[in-house]
Protein backbone atom coordinates (compact mmCIF):
# COMPACT_ATOMS: atom_id res chain seq x y z
CA UNK A 1 0.00 0.00 0.00
CA UNK A 2 1.03 3.32 -1.27
CA UNK A 3 0.37 6.55 -0.64
CA UNK A 4 1.11 8.55 -4.18
CA UNK A 5 2.51 12.11 -4.84
CA UNK A 6 -1.47 13.42 -4.70
CA UNK A 7 -1.17 12.58 -0.75
CA UNK A 8 -4.21 9.96 -2.23
CA UNK A 9 -3.80 6.12 -0.44
CA UNK A 10 -3.41 3.07 -3.11
CA UNK A 11 -6.45 1.30 -3.76
CA UNK A 12 -9.12 3.82 -2.12
CA UNK A 13 -12.73 4.20 -3.03
CA UNK A 14 -13.72 7.81 -4.60
CA UNK A 15 -15.42 8.31 -1.81
CA UNK A 16 -12.45 8.23 0.55
CA UNK A 17 -9.71 9.73 -1.48
CA UNK A 18 -12.73 12.37 -1.58
CA UNK A 19 -13.20 12.66 2.01
CA UNK A 20 -9.26 12.74 2.66
CA UNK A 21 -8.51 15.75 0.75
CA UNK A 22 -6.53 17.61 2.19
CA UNK A 23 -7.95 21.28 3.53
CA UNK A 24 -5.73 23.97 4.00
CA UNK A 25 -4.96 25.95 7.62
CA UNK A 26 -6.77 29.33 8.37
CA UNK A 27 -9.19 27.78 5.32
CA UNK A 28 -13.15 28.29 6.91
CA UNK A 29 -14.41 26.21 4.64
CA UNK A 30 -13.83 22.99 5.51
CA UNK A 31 -13.60 21.20 2.57
CA UNK A 32 -10.55 23.36 1.87
CA UNK A 33 -10.73 23.42 -0.83
CA UNK A 34 -10.75 25.59 -3.80
CA UNK A 35 -12.23 25.51 -7.02
CA UNK A 36 -8.92 24.40 -8.83
CA UNK A 37 -8.65 21.82 -5.60
CA UNK A 38 -11.92 20.04 -6.55
CA UNK A 39 -11.55 20.76 -10.77
CA UNK A 40 -7.89 19.01 -10.17
CA UNK A 41 -9.61 15.99 -8.36
CA UNK A 42 -11.79 15.44 -10.71
CA UNK A 43 -9.63 15.42 -13.61
CA UNK A 44 -6.94 12.78 -11.61
CA UNK A 45 -9.98 10.89 -11.08
CA UNK A 46 -10.65 11.03 -14.59
CA UNK A 47 -14.35 12.17 -13.71
CA UNK A 48 -13.76 14.74 -16.47
CA UNK A 49 -11.74 14.88 -19.49
CA UNK A 50 -8.53 17.64 -19.79
CA UNK A 51 -10.60 19.40 -22.17
CA UNK A 52 -13.32 19.68 -19.85
CA UNK A 53 -11.33 20.45 -16.67
CA UNK A 54 -9.93 23.72 -18.56
CA UNK A 55 -13.59 24.89 -19.61
CA UNK A 56 -14.40 24.42 -15.25
CA UNK A 57 -11.42 26.22 -14.09
CA UNK A 58 -12.50 29.10 -15.83
CA UNK A 59 -16.51 28.29 -14.38
CA UNK A 60 -15.97 31.10 -11.77
CA UNK A 61 -15.77 34.01 -14.13
CA UNK A 62 -17.71 32.49 -16.73
CA UNK A 63 -20.94 31.44 -14.57
CA UNK A 64 -19.97 32.38 -11.20
CA UNK A 65 -23.70 31.31 -9.71
CA UNK A 66 -23.29 28.11 -11.23
CA UNK A 67 -19.75 27.22 -10.15
CA UNK A 68 -20.78 28.29 -6.47
CA UNK A 69 -23.37 26.09 -6.27
CA UNK A 70 -21.41 23.07 -7.51
CA UNK A 71 -18.62 23.82 -5.05
CA UNK A 72 -21.44 24.18 -2.14
CA UNK A 73 -22.74 20.98 -2.99
CA UNK A 74 -19.54 19.12 -3.31
CA UNK A 75 -18.81 20.68 0.17
CA UNK A 76 -22.04 19.44 1.72
CA UNK A 77 -21.03 15.75 0.31
CA UNK A 78 -17.85 16.05 1.16
CA UNK A 79 -18.99 17.03 4.92
CA UNK A 80 -21.56 14.58 4.88
CA UNK A 81 -19.35 11.97 3.91
CA UNK A 82 -16.86 12.68 6.68
CA UNK A 83 -19.39 12.70 9.52
CA UNK A 84 -21.12 9.26 8.04
CA UNK A 85 -17.79 7.33 7.80
CA UNK A 86 -16.44 8.84 11.25
CA UNK A 87 -19.94 7.54 12.78
CA UNK A 88 -19.22 3.75 10.71
CA UNK A 89 -15.86 4.10 12.79
CA UNK A 90 -17.24 4.21 16.12
CA UNK A 91 -19.96 1.83 15.32
CA UNK A 92 -22.84 4.63 15.34
CA UNK A 93 -25.40 4.94 13.83
CA UNK A 94 -25.47 7.50 10.49
CA UNK A 95 -27.88 9.68 10.67
CA UNK A 96 -30.45 10.31 7.84
CA UNK A 97 -29.88 14.37 7.76
CA UNK A 98 -25.88 12.94 6.57
CA UNK A 99 -26.89 10.24 3.81
CA UNK A 100 -29.15 12.91 2.38
CA UNK A 101 -26.28 15.35 1.01
CA UNK A 102 -25.32 11.60 -0.93
CA UNK A 103 -29.18 10.92 -2.07
CA UNK A 104 -29.40 14.36 -3.35
CA UNK A 105 -27.01 13.89 -5.86
CA UNK A 106 -28.19 10.26 -6.51
CA UNK A 107 -31.49 11.56 -7.36
CA UNK A 108 -30.77 14.34 -9.36
CA UNK A 109 -28.00 12.47 -11.59
CA UNK A 110 -29.74 9.99 -13.93
CA UNK A 111 -27.13 7.37 -15.97
CA UNK A 112 -26.09 4.16 -16.43
CA UNK A 113 -23.67 1.26 -14.59
CA UNK A 114 -20.64 0.76 -17.29
CA UNK A 115 -17.78 -1.32 -17.17
CA UNK A 116 -14.92 0.02 -17.81
CA UNK A 117 -10.34 -0.77 -18.07
CA UNK A 118 -8.74 0.48 -15.48
CA UNK A 119 -5.69 -0.10 -16.29
CA UNK A 120 -4.92 -3.73 -14.86
CA UNK A 121 -8.70 -4.46 -14.07
CA UNK A 122 -12.55 -3.95 -15.09
CA UNK A 123 -14.32 -1.85 -12.94
CA UNK A 124 -17.63 -0.86 -12.70
CA UNK A 125 -18.15 2.75 -13.42
CA UNK A 126 -21.30 5.27 -13.59
CA UNK A 127 -21.84 7.19 -16.25
CA UNK A 128 -24.18 10.03 -15.89
CA UNK A 129 -26.71 11.74 -18.40
CA UNK A 130 -24.66 14.87 -19.13
CA UNK A 131 -27.10 17.58 -17.73
CA UNK A 132 -26.63 19.58 -14.83
CA UNK A 133 -23.66 19.91 -13.01
CA UNK A 134 -24.18 17.77 -10.53
CA UNK A 135 -23.69 15.15 -12.68
CA UNK A 136 -19.66 16.03 -11.75
CA UNK A 137 -20.26 14.77 -8.63
CA UNK A 138 -22.18 11.46 -9.45
CA UNK A 139 -19.40 8.98 -9.30
CA UNK A 140 -18.40 10.73 -5.59
CA UNK A 141 -21.86 10.07 -4.22
CA UNK A 142 -22.50 6.62 -5.67
CA UNK A 143 -19.00 5.24 -3.87
CA UNK A 144 -19.70 6.59 -0.65
CA UNK A 145 -23.27 5.19 -1.21
CA UNK A 146 -21.96 2.01 -1.50
CA UNK A 147 -19.03 2.21 1.55
CA UNK A 148 -22.55 3.37 3.77
CA UNK A 149 -24.41 0.48 2.70
CA UNK A 150 -21.58 -1.84 3.74
CA UNK A 151 -22.21 -0.51 7.06
CA UNK A 152 -21.12 -2.51 10.08
CA UNK A 153 -18.77 -5.12 7.76
CA UNK A 154 -17.48 -2.80 6.11
CA UNK A 155 -13.56 -2.12 6.26
CA UNK A 156 -13.67 1.02 6.38
CA UNK A 157 -10.41 2.29 8.86
CA UNK A 158 -8.53 5.42 9.96
CA UNK A 159 -4.79 5.54 10.09
CA UNK A 160 -3.35 4.77 13.50
CA UNK A 161 -1.09 7.37 13.14
CA UNK A 162 -2.54 10.64 15.09
CA UNK A 163 -0.72 13.00 13.11
CA UNK A 164 -2.36 11.34 9.61
CA UNK A 165 -6.14 10.03 10.27
CA UNK A 166 -5.96 9.42 6.69
CA UNK A 167 -9.32 7.22 5.89
CA UNK A 168 -8.44 3.84 4.07
CA UNK A 169 -10.05 0.64 2.82
CA UNK A 170 -8.78 -2.33 4.06
CA UNK A 171 -8.61 -4.93 1.23
CA UNK A 172 -6.17 -7.15 3.30
CA UNK A 173 -6.25 -10.55 3.59
CA UNK A 174 -6.56 -10.09 7.37
CA UNK A 175 -8.22 -6.69 7.88
CA UNK A 176 -6.44 -6.27 10.62
CA UNK A 177 -4.30 -2.98 8.62
CA UNK A 178 -3.74 -0.22 10.56
CA UNK A 179 -1.81 2.53 8.61
CA UNK A 180 -2.97 4.29 5.56
CA UNK A 181 0.53 3.25 4.57
CA UNK A 182 3.06 0.98 5.49
CA UNK A 183 5.76 3.52 4.53
CA UNK A 184 4.49 6.61 5.67
CA UNK A 185 2.89 5.60 8.55
CA UNK A 186 3.63 2.31 9.63
CA UNK A 187 7.25 2.76 9.36
CA UNK A 188 7.43 6.03 11.13
CA UNK A 189 5.32 4.74 13.99
CA UNK A 190 7.85 1.10 14.32
CA UNK A 191 10.58 3.99 14.23
CA UNK A 192 8.81 5.76 17.28
CA UNK A 193 8.34 2.84 19.05
CA UNK A 194 11.57 1.63 18.80
CA UNK A 195 12.91 4.95 19.98
CA UNK A 196 10.51 4.99 23.16
CA UNK A 197 11.59 1.27 23.70
CA UNK A 198 15.47 2.05 24.11
CA UNK A 199 14.70 4.89 26.10
CA UNK A 200 12.87 2.89 28.59
CA UNK A 201 15.65 0.34 28.25
CA UNK A 202 18.51 2.96 28.67
CA UNK A 203 16.56 4.65 32.01
CA UNK A 204 16.08 0.85 33.50
CA UNK A 205 19.81 0.25 33.03
CA UNK A 206 20.60 3.60 35.01
CA UNK A 207 18.54 2.14 37.93
CA UNK A 208 20.07 -0.53 37.83
ZN1 LIG B 1 -1.39 7.44 7.81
Amino acid sequence: MNIDGNGRVAGNPLCLDFANLPYRPGDPRPHGGSWPQLIDFMAEKRIVSGEKSEELRTLPESDPRAAETLFLQAERLGDAMRYAFAAMLKNQRVHREWVEPINEILRVTEGHDELEWHGDRWRLGFLAKEEGLEWLLAAIARSGAELVAEGAASRLRRCSNANCHMLFYDDSRTHRRRWCSMAHCGNRSKVAAFARRHTIEKAGAHHA
